[in-house]
């Protein structure tokens, strides 16, 4: 397991210090600086795989059978012989038996046999050919062509091979991989346990829905969002409400998560307002760094831990929250999680079909709308409203159009870089 590394550490290294800006931090290096300090998961629980979809596997699995373990038939037809065959055809065996998925032919085939897909292939037979080449006459198949050796045969271990390592630690278990374990009779599987996030919205502005809306108040939709995301990633989930911007409570809240979740996840109070205090509470209670990341949106930041737990401090405006957590959070949990290798968010060039606007320094994550030409070719449209605050943005968007630090105007029809919404699971 990882040794636990303490913030303050790596800040007062000279080696690392350099690079430490808390005012400037770029997206890249603000994600290097919080993958130093993730400690994956090590418990592990045994489940069943009808429940393992998503899960981290936590040991290898290793094949002690071969998939298929017998010979069999690809199609329907008649396994035949073919060191009976002469030179020319057309050619003539004689049908000896009949032979059913699960049946196994008793005693020795001779020329010919009926075979159905997936029956066990006699000793001595070594093709088969499909019914439909052959004429069926008093017991009797004529076919012309004479078959390749070996042909519509399935061969034992053609899929897997006893020994072999099918999937190694740190596999997401995909839909396929319960059916391949199934195919391997195997039913329960190790994974590491899930992860315990917990969660709340700051703010005394922040009302719980059910709750008249006062003048001046918004409604909480970070803590629905962040459900959403964090239902797709599968984690255990404690959702703690919302807690008004006061010190004492924030605080109790932050060691109540800490000592029951693996990650920690706030959103607002991480700006330099007067009543934004996540910063100074971590500071009390645990480590915190605190960065104003040259991006857009979601500027502030904060990553820290509480003992053993990790925490981000998310900004408040719902495009931020939900922007820092795809660009950060998402990242942090699938390491913490076990899974390896992390999967990169992949970026596909589209042609833009409208100009951006951007001064360089900072990275932004416009949100647009994607569609693919008949010949392929993805083309984004920005979508006009791009405010922090127009969660509708992210609603109506399908992708993220993802303008680099250095990058200026784009005039229309300018290759750009979009990470669709799908690929963000
Ligand atoms: P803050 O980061 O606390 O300064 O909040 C920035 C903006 O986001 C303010 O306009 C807040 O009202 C808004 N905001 C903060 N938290 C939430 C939330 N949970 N749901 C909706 N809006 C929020
Ligand atoms: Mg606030």
């Amino acid at each position: 397991m990882k040794k636990d590394i303490h913030l303050s550490d790596l800040i007062s290294d000279s080696s690392m210090a350099g690079d430490y800006d808390p005012n400037a931090m770029s997206v890249e290096k603000a994600k290097a600086w919080i993958a130093n300090f993730l400690n994956p998961i090590d418990q592990k629980e045994t489940i069943h795989i009808k429940d393992a979809l998503n899960r981290i596997l936590a040991e290898p699995i290793i094949a002690t059978m071969n998939v298929p373990n017998h010979d069999n038939s690809a199609m329907d037809g008649y396994a035949i012989n073919l060191d009976l065959l002469s030179d020319n055809g057309p050619f003539k065996l004689k049908v000896t038996g009949k032979l059913f998925a699960g049946n196994v032919l008793e005693g020795n085939a001779e020329e010919a046999v009926r075979i159905m897909t997936g029956a066990t292939i006699p000793s001595g037979l070594n093709a088969v050919i499909p019914q439909e080449h052959v004429e069926l006459n008093e017991g009797v198949i004529t076919f012309k062509t004479k078959p390749q050796i070996n042909q519509n045969i399935r061969h034992m271990g053609e899929d897997i091979k006893s020994g072999q390592i099918v999937h190694q630690n740190g596999r997401r278990i995909e839909p396929c991989d319960l059916g391949l374990f199934a195919s391997l009779g195997i039913d329960s599987i190790r994974v590491y346990r899930k992860i315990k996030v917990a969660f709340f919205s700051t703010g005394d502005e922040i009302i719980s829905l059910g709750n008249p809306l006062l003048p001046g108040h918004v409604y909480d939709s970070n803590r629905y969002s962040l459900i959403g995301l964090l239902k797709r990633l599968d984690v255990e989930m404690f959702d703690l409400g919302i807690i008004p911007d006061d010190k004492k409570v924030i605080e109790d809240t932050l060691n109540k998560a800490s000592n029951i979740a693996d990650i920690v996840i706030t959103t607002g109070g991480v700006s330099v307002g007067e009543a934004d205090y996540m910063k100074d509470i971590l500071k009390k209670i645990g480590e915190i760094l605190f960065w104003k990341i040259s991006m857009k949106p979601g500027r502030p930041l904060a990553f820290g831990k509480i003992g053993k737990c990790h925490y981000f401090g998310l900004p408040g405006n719902p495009v931020s929250t939900m922007v820092t957590f795809y660009q950060f959070v998402r990242e942090a949990i699938l390491t913490l999680s076990g899974q390896t290798p992390i999967p990169k968010i992949p970026l596909i060039k589209a042609k833009l079909l409208g100009p951006i606007k951007k001064i360089p320094g900072r990275t932004e994550f416009q949100r647009g709308i994607y569609e693919q030409d008949n010949q392929g070719i993805f083309k984004v449209s920005p979508l006009k409203d791009q405010g922090s605050g127009i969660l509708r943005s992210m609603s109506e968007a399908n992708c993220f159009i993802l303008l680099h630090e250095d990058t200026a105007h784009l005039e229309k029809e300018t290759w750009v870089d979009i990470q669709l919404f799908d690929s963000l699971i």
